[in-house]
């Protein structure tokens, strides 16, 4: 069967799924945005989980529990800042989405749902953000057959609706 991609409009520490994705800092020592939230929701467990993990490159991808989040684990990725499109940012946007289905796959989880990641604080532009999305997951799906559900969970219904029509034109 192939896997299901949807999208919903949520608040993604409310997700009982396998795994959340968070759209993290290099550090990953907190943040703002779906960063604060995450931590937040999951407790300082979580923080003192990620300094034993030494950081995180951009694009590439670390796992942590979920503590006291319903989803069972956290991959940590973290987003390109957008400067302008022509510093890699949809390679590295791809990478993590790819890197984190990798990581998600190899700790046995089949339902995952990820943030829009960059398109916050880190200034990616959502309509550019989305196809890239869609399509770095469909590549990597291909590959990974245990995973049976992504899914893109959006902070507003503008961008649920954004990433429905995508998912449908793609
Ligand atoms: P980045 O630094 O990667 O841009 P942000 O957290 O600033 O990360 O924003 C990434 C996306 O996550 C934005 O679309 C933002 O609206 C969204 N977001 C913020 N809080 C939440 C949340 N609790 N659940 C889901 N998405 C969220």
């Amino acid at each position: 069967m192939p896997a299901t991609l949807r999208a919903i409009h949520a608040d993604i520490t409310t997700l009982s799924v396998d795994a959340i994705v968070n759209a993290a800092n290099n550090s990953l020592l907190g943040g703002g945005g779906v960063d604060g939230a995450i931590h937040r929701a999951a407790g300082p467990e979580l923080l003192a989980f990620c300094r034993t993990l030494n950081g995180c490159a951009t694009g590439e991808g670390k796992i942590s529990p979920g503590f006291r989040l319903p989803a069972r684990h956290v991959i940590h990725t973290v987003g390109p800042i957008w400067h302008g499109g022509e510093h890699d940012e949809a390679a590295l946007l791809a990478a993590c989405y790819r890197n984190a289905l990798e990581l998600a796959a190899q700790n046995g989880v089949e339902v995952i749902a990820f943030p829009c990641i960059s398109t916050g604080v880190y200034g990616y532009p959502p309509a550019l953000a989305a196809p890239c999305a869609i399509s770095a997951v469909r590549e990597a799906l291909a590959r990974l057959p245990s995973i049976r559900e992504v899914i893109f969970c959006c902070f507003s219904e503008a961008e649920r609706k954004r990433y429905e029509r995508a998912l449908g034109a793609l």
